[in-house]
């Protein structure tokens, strides 16, 4: 086993913990990777404190991870002693089934093996990257392309492949018109893709406090959706509409926003249901979909587009001692865009 510094917590309402994890010993197929950055998304809370179900405790959490790779396993042919990696939201999947064989692990009939708090192929407990290293399997690792610095490169693992992949699924493009509803570490990275690919860019955030970022991060129009005004003037525009509030919202005043044909698609989570009218759907044909992360092939995909575009999040840095003040910030909503915890300060107090 390789013994490797993490921060835990070690109860629903604990605060972080400095302490030890195992990791696997280096199967063949397996990269030993030194993180040096490490992203915190919204999820790594709502886990950590039991909303989405129980889990294990000590925890440690943490799926927007990059780093360099230090060791391989004696069959790895993808990666070399030196690359610079990055690893996201799962770590394995059964890899047979008919979504996995299509590329889309994330998808997999037998559940894809989370990066944290999941049970592996090995019948081990997975920790994620508020840690110093990690040993995964070099499927399900991705390459952070030359250019790219480790740091911005973290958050895109998971808040950029989560808002990448419906917006190449809906097809956007020049001349379609897209509202991202929500401006935070998900909603800004929307902006800056649907932007990048061409689409006519709309924010639709509670106030508008932030609307000088959304222009500069390159959305065309920004709305207050406290504003009933705005529910009127932009009725039925928009071809796609990317939901990341993980709060309950109307969704059928959202609905009433699509054009004919257009989707709504919620990669926020919310706990509780949100009641669609059927009538918000029938009359323009209109779809309410989801979408969670994407497979490794698109995210490596992700990457290239980020790098190519010149696309980096907003990011703050912070010491691993300042986690549980950076949750309270992302609790609070106040960050922009992004925490990354920078690893090479594990230990310190
Ligand atoms: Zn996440
Ligand atoms: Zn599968």
């Amino acid at each position: 086993m390789i013994t490797t510094s993490a921060r835990a917590v070690f109860s629903p309402e604990g605060s972080f913990q400095l302490t030890t994890i195992e990791r696997r010993d280096l199967k063949p197929h397996d990269v030993l990777i030194e993180i040096k950055y490490a992203g915190i998304c919204h999820s790594d809370i709502h886990t950590a404190r039991g909303d989405w179900g129980p889990v294990n405790y000590p925890l440690v959490p943490g799926h927007e991870i990059a780093g360099i790779v230090t060791q391989v396993g004696s069959e790895v042919t993808k990666y070399a002693v030196g690359d610079r990696v990055g690893v996201g939201c799962m770590v394995d999947s059964c890899r047979e089934c008919v979504n996995c064989q299509r590329g889309e692990e994330q998808y997999c009939l037998s559940g894809n093996t989370g990066t944290y708090a999941a049970i592996d192929r090995y019948g081990q407990y997975t920790q994620g990257g508020y840690s110093t290293h990690i040993v995964v399997t070099e499927d399900f690792v991705v390459r952070i392309p030359d250019g790219m610095e480790l740091d911005v490169a973290a958050p895109l693992l998971c808040a950029g492949i989560t808002t990448y992949s419906p917006l190449r699924h809906w097809g956007a493009a020049p001349g379609k018109k897209i509202a991202v509803v929500g401006f935070g570490g998900l909603g800004h990275m929307a902006v800056k893709l649907a932007h990048a690919m061409g689409a006519e860019v709309t924010v639709l955030s509670q106030s508008l406090k932030k609307k000088e970022d959304g222009l500069r991060l390159g959305a065309d129009h920004y709305y207050a959706t406290s504003d009933p005004e705005t529910f009127k003037k932009l009725a039925g525009s928009f071809d796609l509409i990317i939901n990341t509030v993980s709060a309950k919202i109307d969704i059928n005043a959202y609905l009433s926003l699509l054009a004919l044909d257009g989707t709504l698609v919620n990669v926020g989570a919310p706990a509780e249901p949100l009641p669609v009218q059927v009538f918000s759907l029938i009359p323009q044909r209109r779809s309410f979909a989801g979408s969670m992360i994407g497979g490794i092939r698109e995210t490596q995909e992700m990457l290239d587009f980020c790098a190519e575009h010149n696309i980096a999040p907003e990011i703050e840095v912070i010491a691993a001692k300042q986690i549980d003040e950076a949750w309270e910030r992302v609790l609070a909503s106040d960050v922009r865009y992004r925490f990354v915890i920078d690893i090479r300060t594990m230990e310190n107090e």
